[in-house]
This record gives C-alpha cells, structure tokens and sequence, in this order.
C-alpha cells in the first residue's frame, strides 16, 4: 500500500473495526496440555499455531501483566531478515514470509508495511560490512541492494548526504521488502485467533514457580492464581527468562538491560521508509499516526528497570538530528523502555531444555519482534513434537557449550 494520509488513515480503521468484541477471558482450569508463559506476540504466535498447526486446543498463555504489555508492545516494529549467517536468514525469512499474509490469515489488521529498510554505511568498515550483507542476502535469495549516498537520499529525501557531517553517508543497503508492522495489532491478532480456538488466555496471571516430579520432568506451575497442572510448558517471557528458567533450576547465558525509543509529535509524512545507523546509532521511521518513531540503544549496565538512562536517548537524538536536519525542532511527545533479554552471540534461543517438558524461546535482544510470526511457528513445532523444526535447529542452549555460535553481534553490531 503507498504511503499517504488517506491510506493510513483507512488502515485505522480496518484495524479497529475487529476488536474483539466476542473474547472470553476464562479463569485457569486445573490441567492443560500445555502452557505457554507470557503473552507477548511470540507467546500468543505460539498458541496460535500450537492450535492452528498441531491440534492442541486445551493450551493456556499465562500473563503476569496485560496482553502485549512487554516488550510486544514497546518496540520500533523494524522487520527485516538481511542478516548475515544462514540460520538467521533462514529464521527472519521465514517470518518476513508470513508477515506478508497476516493480516489475512488472522483477519486482523496488523498494518505490515513492507517500506524497505536502509542501513547507512558511514566508513570502509561499514561498507565492507555491508556489501558482504547483501551478497550473502542474494546468494539465499533474499533481496539485499547496495546504494550510492544519491540513490539513499532519493529513496529518503530527508537524508543529509553532505558530506561535511561528522560520520558522513558514503552509501547504503537497502532491503526493499524489510518494514513496520502495528505492534500491539500483531499481539491481539494472535489472542484474538487463538481464542477462537478454544485457547484460554490468562491475564493478571503471574508464574511463581515451577513443579516438577522425581524423574525431573515438569508437572506444572505454581501461580497467582493457583497450581495449573500441565505436562510442556513453554517460556516466552521476554526480559525474565533467567528468573522463570532459575525456577526449574536451568541457569541461561542471558543478560538483561533496558532498551528505550521515543516518539516526536505527529506531523505530516515527511519519512517514507526506515532508516538505520548502527555507527552512530540512530534509527528513525514515521508511524501511521505521524510520529517518527525513534529508537534508542541498551543502557551499558544490566538492569530489570523498564526505563533506561537519559543519556542513551539524548544520545540518539543528537545522532537523529545530524542525519535528519530538518527535524531538529520537533517536539518529543513520550518515551517508554522495555527489558530485552541478550544472549553472548546475540542471537535467540529457540530449544527444548535439559528437564523434560521445558522449552525456551528467548534472546531476541533488541530485534525480536520482527521474528514474531516464524519464530512462534517453529517454537510451536518444538513444542509439539518435543524436536525442533529445521528451521530452528541450530538455536539450541548447547550451542554456547560447543562454541558453535550464530554470531550476529559480530555480524552487525547491532540487531533492531
Ligand atoms: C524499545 C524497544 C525497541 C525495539 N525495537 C525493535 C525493532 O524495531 N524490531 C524488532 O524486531 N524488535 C525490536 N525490539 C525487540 C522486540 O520488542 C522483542 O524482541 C519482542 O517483542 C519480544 O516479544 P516476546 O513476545 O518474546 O516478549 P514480550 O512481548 O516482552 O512478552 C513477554 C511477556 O512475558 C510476561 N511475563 C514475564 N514474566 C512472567 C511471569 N513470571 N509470569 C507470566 N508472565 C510473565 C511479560 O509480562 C510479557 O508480557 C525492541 C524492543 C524494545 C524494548
């Protein structure tokens, strides 16, 4: 769909005229054959198709807080799969292929808008970097382009190519099929579908422990609300793996740090596409709504506070403001963070565990909710049949014992 107002404004609408008004919100039942924690979009993917795919209908998604309230609803929506090692391409692909049919399939607007996705190139590193991208992108037959600093400022008129700036542009990559998506749309697309299945999805709902009997396998969960009884169990709890894991006694190769983004006031379309800087930080869009929506970095120390330094958002703007001049004196309407959780390679972990019954999908880092739909539907496939899809085979937790990593971090500095 091109971009305009009348366009957007017509996606509103679509969007909110399925809300649901038939939902049910059921209290726990005793037993399940399986639990899903959280209800972020991985969580709710995994229900969805656990239901749609596998045939499990007697399944929960236990939420401590509200559906989509976690990092679901807190991000930038960047979509893209241009990353760099195989079993990356191979997970992101996936999930860009079945964001293009959402909507549909869950009949429910979730606004995926393929805008393409540009990363600035600011030094021979960079464009060293990024040309190696795009031709491990085109050998897998995943579009991937380069750009001259003229074609990324005819694809993004706004951009500064001067090049007295003090990182100048010296060209760009430039995914044309990556873009945004409506966050919380994709959350309560997924509710919405999964409970029509029969899924029971319980909010105010908080995991406290896990039950497990003497051969180790897991029995349960002991919760706010009560003991619920389940043989499989999968964690989707973006931010606290460590803390739900450590309740079955898996220690996890996680960090946790505060991740933050803003938005400015709305204002007309000036941005027609997402612009990325891993060098000097920065990354911008405009929401359907007219904000541009910003995004900043991790603070450096581990924490499990939902805001972040001001710093690091300081910091980014002034990055914003030497890329996009003409914005500097917009207002910023509110800022918000959300906790990611990190693993050393930076990439997910998408694997069975060593108790019986216990599956993970974590480490998405700053860049998860682009994975949403694919990696929900191999993490159902895990679940289902207790072996992971090949697809997700290489996300294993053994990998950070055998050192045979998925090294994005080194990759590309950066994974929004
Ligand atoms: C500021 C920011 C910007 C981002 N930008 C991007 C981007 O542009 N592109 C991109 O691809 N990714 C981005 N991300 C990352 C992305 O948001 C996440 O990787 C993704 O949304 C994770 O989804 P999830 O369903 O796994 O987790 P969440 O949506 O966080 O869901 C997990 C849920 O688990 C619940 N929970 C936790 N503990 C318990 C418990 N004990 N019992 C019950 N429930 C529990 C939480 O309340 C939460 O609702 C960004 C993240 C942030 C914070």
């Amino acid at each position: 769909m091109r971009f305009s107002f009348l366009n957007l404004a017509k996606q509103a609408l679509s969007a909110h005229r399925h809300w649901p008004e038939q939902w049910r919100f059921p209290e726990p039942k005793a037993e399940y054959d399986a639990i899903i924690i959280g209800a972020g979009g991985h969580g709710l993917g995994t229900a969805y198709y656990l239901a749609k795919e596998h045939g499990l209908r007697n399944i929960a998604v236990l939420e401590k807080g509200w559906l989509g309230g976690g990092n679901t609803g807190r991000n930038t929506t960047i979509i893209r799969s241009n990353y760099l090692w195989e079993e990356s391409q191979g997970l992101y692909e996936h999930s860009v292929k079945l964001w293009e049919n959402l909507s549909a399939e869950l009949n429910y607007n979730v606004m995926y808008s393929p805008r393409g996705v540009m990363m600035l190139a600011h030094t021979v590193h960079d464009i060293q970097v990024f040309k190696r991208h795009v031709h491990a992108n085109r050998l897998q037959g995943i579009d991937n382009e380069w750009l001259t600093p003229e074609e990324a400022k005819e694809f993004c008129p706004i951009l500064n190519i001067s090049p007295n700036m003090r990182y100048p542009i010296l060209g760009a990559a430039l995914q044309r099929r990556g873009g945004t998506a409506r966050h919380d749309a994709v959350a309560w697309g997924y509710a919405r579908a999964a409970s029509a299945m029969g899924v029971d999805i319980i909010q105010n709902c908080e995991v406290k422990g896990i039950r497990r009997d003497p051969s180790g396998a897991v029995t349960g969960v002991e919760t706010t609300k009560g003991f619920i009884g389940t043989k499989k169990i999968g964690v989707v709890a973006a931010g606290h793996t460590s803390v739900i894991m450590s309740m079955a006694d898996v220690r996890m190769p996680l960090e946790s740090y505060p991740l933050q983004a803003l938005v400015s006031e709305p204002i007309k379309p000036i941005m027609p596409c997402v612009v990325m800087s891993n060098t000097i930080h920065a990354y911008m869009s405009q929401s359907d709504k007219g904000e541009l929506v910003i995004g900043a970095g991790t603070d450096a120390y581990t924490s499990y506070s939902q805001t972040g330094g001001l710093h690091i958002t300081t910091h980014t703007l002034d990055a914003i403001c030497e890329l996009f001049p003409n914005v500097r004196r917009l207002r910023m309407l509110r800022n918000w963070g959300g906790i990611v959780d990190v693993t050393p390679d930076r990439s997910p972990i998408l694997s069975k565990t060593p108790v019986k019954g216990l599956y993970v999908n974590c480490g998405w880092g700053t860049g998860g909710f682009k994975a949403t739909p694919g990696s929900a539907n191999v993490f159902a496939h895990t679940i289902a049949k207790d072996e992971p899809h090949p697809i997700n085979a290489a996300f294993t937790i053994d990998r950070f014992k055998t050192g045979r990593l998925i090294d994005e971090a080194a990759a590309a500095a950066v994974a929004h």
